[in-house]
């Protein structure tokens, strides 16, 4: 069989960097429903996101229709100091499970940042430039959105504000470092600076933030300040269209060698790792040309998909931001301290969520303390030291793996490896000391996030 002969790296060539992105939106028959403003209730308008986003991506943003984009030449550039990135045979995982399934993992985590973020951080700060700004704001979770971002304004000479769950800042104080190494100015979140940080810090004092309070503070100041416009590193529609490379480049790479997935893998915050990696094969599944299983990994403290609402809600906890139809835990939802900082996020991109709606995709939710066994015993065979957010595809890789070798079925998985793990040494070392607990939500907690989802006409959830 062809693939007894598959290499354990697959590297694609330079010159099959993607020259264009793939628009998933394209082939859709049902599109993600159209981002809201809070305030009339109407689809939102260009004009309308034109203070809070840079004018490029706001097309970007609205375009369903366009099926493929061309890379600007500058950011191409810079991707050649990082792309292609492998796709890995896991013959050594494989082994140790003692499965006749195909595993197969697209590392993301070859760059400083440590995650595919530098995919679209590039894209966001290249058309920021171009639009002659000064800076942008933003916010970090864990911290890889940021340092991607801080990169990528080094490179294009851009002042780059990042606000920081403040949780993350205050256990990942080399992060932060590393974002300063590039530049950026980095604030806890909640902070004192803003007013919406202010007010947030007398509704709920000592709150370890969340992603919801850092989004509104990284948009007030963006608003606030002439030449700044704001950036997000996941959820919307423009970051998984860039972080189409991953797929793209998987599927070229597999192509090589007549490997067809069976089962895709990819964790999912805000869903920009899973639309990129599944993009080009969830094109040939919507056109009717392929069918793959495809399967979303959320942590089980923070399980949008798996018990969220589809409904419109706020991107942010300060409800400044638009409305955006997603599966969502509402926007005052704040999941307990879940040591994969990356999927914190209550809500869920607007494409992902139509089609896991619409049955293209499946989702699961799994359990810390088993997320970190995964993840140890990929890095003992793999040797690659994962990000937790990573650990929750390898979970379910393995699981799936593992049923392979209860039915005999040699079937071929990919996943999405989104990156390394270096920074998340406390949450490693909480796993070891027998400190990491598996706090799931109750309903009654779900309830009071559910409550806060805006109720109009059309809403009803
Ligand atoms: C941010 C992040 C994620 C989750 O974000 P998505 O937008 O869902 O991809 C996953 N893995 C890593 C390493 C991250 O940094």
């Amino acid at each position: 069989m062809a693939e007894q002969n598959v290499p354990y790296k697959i590297y694609l060539n330079e010159k099959d960097i993607p020259k264009q992105w793939y628009n998933l939106r394209a082939d859709m028959k049902n599109k993600p429903a159209p981002l809201l403003n809070p305030g009339t209730l109407q689809p939102l308008k260009a004009e309308e996101l034109a203070p809070i986003f840079c004018e490029e991506l706001i097309q970007q943003e609205l375009d369903n229709d366009t099926a493929f984009v061309d890379i600007p030449a500058e950011i191409q550039e810079y991707y050649k100091t990082y792309r292609p990135s492998p796709t890995i045979r896991a013959y050594h995982l494989e082994k140790a499970l003692g499965t006749p399934a195909k595993i197969y993992y697209k590392f993301e985590g070859n760059n400083t940042s440590g995650s595919h973020k530098l995919n679209s951080a590039l894209a966001q700060a290249y058309y920021a430039k171009k639009q002659g700004l000064k800076g942008v704001t933003t916010e970090t979770g864990a911290g890889q959105w940021g340092t991607a971002l801080s990169m990528a304004c080094a490179y294009f000479g851009l002042d780059c504000k990042v606000f920081m769950v403040k949780v993350s800042y205050e256990q990942k104080p080399f992060r932060r470092e590393v974002m300063r190494v590039y530049g950026a100015d980095v604030t806890p979140s909640p902070s004192m600076s803003t007013a919406i940080g202010r007010k947030i810090l007398a509704d709920h004092p000592g709150t370890t933030g969340s992603l919801g309070c850092a989004i509104s503070e990284a948009v007030e100041v963006a608003t606030s300040n002439e030449g700044y416009r704001y950036v997000l590193g996941s959820v919307l529609n423009q970051v998984l269209l860039h972080q189409s490379v991953i797929g793209l480049e998987a599927k070229a790479a597999l192509d090589q060698y007549g490997i067809t997935p069976d089962i895709i893998i990819g964790c999912a915050g805000g869903g920009s790792n899973l639309g990129g990696l599944i993009a080009p094969f969830m094109g040939e599944k919507l056109r009717g040309e392929k069918d793959y299983r495809i399967i979303a990994v959320e942590p089980a403290s923070c399980p949008s998909f798996t018990r969220g609402k589809f409904a419109y809600d706020f991107c942010d906890t300060g409800m400044i931001c638009p409305l955006a139809k997603m599966y969502t835990l509402g926007s005052s939802f704040i999941p307990s301290a879940n040591h994969a900082g990356g999927l914190r996020f209550h809500g869920m991109s607007t494409i992902l969520s139509q089609l896991y709606h619409d049955g293209y995709m499946e989702a699961v939710a799994v359990e810390q303390t088993a997320v970190f066994q995964a993840a140890e015993q990929f890095a003992r065979t793999e040797g690659i030291l994962p990000a937790p957010e990573s650990s929750h595809a390898i979970r379910a890789a393995i699981d799936e793996a593992l049923k392979c070798k209860e039915t005999g079925e040699e079937k071929t998985i990919l996943f999405g490896l989104t990156g390394t793990g270096y920074f998340d040494m406390v949450a490693y070392e909480n796993f070891h000391d027998g400190k990491m607990s598996d706090y799931i939500p109750t309903d009654a907690d779900l309830q009071k996030g559910f409550d806060g989802i805006p109720k109009f006409p059309g809403n009803e959830f």
